[in-house]
């Protein structure tokens, strides 16, 4: 008989969200060995494995967090009994395996992350061949797989070969990364820079960008700790708190904060300020626009970033395209439009001529090659863009809380006091003449993002008052 997800869900012993749908905004996530069980991730090896084609070479890797080994383990098992041929790269950034991905010439991969969540959590993502997270239709099709248990089981003489570890993909990752900007002019400015690792992968890839760029380099939570006891994996103003006090403290002109598997970027500037990754996505893309005068004016970014994207690229002559949440659509929408960046107000960056993937490390070298080109420190730099006092809160859904309800409720309210902006179901987006906020449900954590961006401090905090009598 087949298993029903419910039977399914009872059988493992899971709960919560996690199986309503396998997999979320960004592959499947779940707290390791509670949700994300070994057995999970052995069902989840032979999905995956029957979704690629047999005698598939697969790249597998994994961030620092816990568990992880244990996952891959599993999960590795499961795609060598679909007769895959598994390669695994070990511990590195999500962007450094898909680069590999692509130019390794791999029919796909596996990253075992969860990327920003905090720290018991673990997650499995899939990747195709060109280096991009695969579709949400084909993650649908690897649920089928999974919840019906039809795997590709092959024939003893058809197992693919043992595991093949893959070194070196970071230095060939790095060497990527340099080929995009001026390192000479870089290295002649020996810029003071502070690395924040987050205690995971992004100390083993932009410790040696700013490296083989001559900067002056001071590090913190650049030890990798599967616990994250230094800061939690997201990067955030909260959780960079420290980090800008160091920045601050050691006068520095840049300081880079990854997440748990460094594909995002949050910049602190010389005056010890946190930046919102669609702010400093904004520069980043003005200065690919500046450096390379590129064919397409196009750029992508999600619904959830700041009204200050138009409101700036507008006059630079760069048209917005605006993508559901999720880098995944960021990343197709630049592929279908040929778009020449994209980026998402949490610090993802995505430069196609590297890769069509977010990538916090060719992000941290555009900005480092961007300052080198100027004679203003970053704080002036950022000084460029419109300003906005800004708020970001995550609500924690509570028993009870029907959350289409309280959409409905905010759109109600707010539905005269500017344009709705058409998010196609990712929350309601209001566009007024002196602030814009978003509230939508987060597609990784049972949590309400609201984003809240507001011309002054007291309009900020109504605005914020206002949301939340409604929310509550
Ligand atoms: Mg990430």
């Amino acid at each position: 008989m087949a298993l029903t997800r419910r039977s399914l869900q009872r059988d493992l012993g899971l709960r919560g969200n996690l199986l309503k749908r396998l997999f979320g905004t960004n592959g499947v996530r779940g707290v390791t060995n509670r949700e994300l069980t070994a057995e999970l991730a052995l069902g989840m090896g032979k999905a995956i494995g029957t979704y690629f084609n047999e005698k598939s070479k697969v790249l597998v890797g994994r961030d620092i967090r816990a568990g992880g080994d244990m996952l891959v383990r599993a999960l590795t098992s499961g795609l060598l009994s679909a007769g895959i041929d598994v390669y695994y790269a070990g511990i590195l950034p999500t962007p450094t395996l898909q680069y590999g991905i692509k130019n390794g010439k791999y029919d796909g991969g596996v990253m075992v992350t969860a990327s920003h969540n905090p720290p018991e959590f673990n997650g499995i993502k899939v990747i195709d061949a060109d280096g991009v997270e695969t579709s949400s239709l084909n993650e649908e099709m690897i649920e089928e797989y999974y919840f019906s248990r039809k795997f590709r089981e092959v024939e003893w003489r058809d197992l693919g070969h043992d595991v093949k570890e893959v070194p070196g993909l970071i230095d060939q990752y790095v060497k990527g990364i340099l080929r995009h900007v001026d390192v000479k002019r870089i290295r002649e400015r020996r810029f003071r820079v502070l690395v924040d690792g987050g205690s995971s992968v992004g100390s083993l890839t932009s410790v040696k960008v700013a490296r083989e760029l001559g900067c002056e380099l001071h590090e913190i939570g650049t030890e990798l700790d599967p616990l994250f006891r230094q800061r939690l994996p997201e990067p955030t103003p909260m959780s960079l708190k420290k980090t800008a006090e160091l920045a601050t403290r050691l006068k520095v002109d840049i300081a880079v904060a990854h997440d748990g598997d460094a594909d995002r970027a949050i910049f602190i500037d010389s005056d010890g300020k946190v930046q919102l990754g669609d702010r400093s996505g904004v520069l980043l893309a003005y200065w690919v626009s500046l450096k390379e005068k590129p064919r397409s004016k196009i750029v992508a970014t999600p619904f959830s970033s700041s009204n200050l994207v138009d409101e700036f690229l507008e006059k630079h002559g760069i048209k917005t395209e605006w993508t559901h949440i999720g880098s995944i659509h960021v990343s197709r929408k630049l592929i279908e439009n040929g778009g020449f960046a994209g980026f998402e107000d949490n610090g993802g960056f995505i430069y196609p001529k590297h890769q069509y993937v977010r990538d916090g490390a060719m992000a941290f070298a555009l900005m480092l090659d961007f300052l080198a080109s100027q004679k203003k420190s970053s704080a002036e730099l950022f000084d460029m863009l419109p300003k906005y006092n800004s708020e970001k809160i995550k609500i924690p859904i509570a028993n009870g809380m029907n959350v289409d309800d309280i959409l409905s409720k905010v759109n109600e309210k707010y539905m005269n006091s500017g344009k709705v902006v058409n998010t196609d179901r990712d929350g309601v987006k209001i566009v007024g003449k002196d602030f814009w906020f978003i509230v939508r449900k987060s597609g990784t954590e049972p949590v309400i993002r609201v984003s809240v961006e507001a011309k002054g401090k007291a309009k900020l905090d109504q605005t914020i008052e206002n949301l939340k009598k409604i929310i509550f």
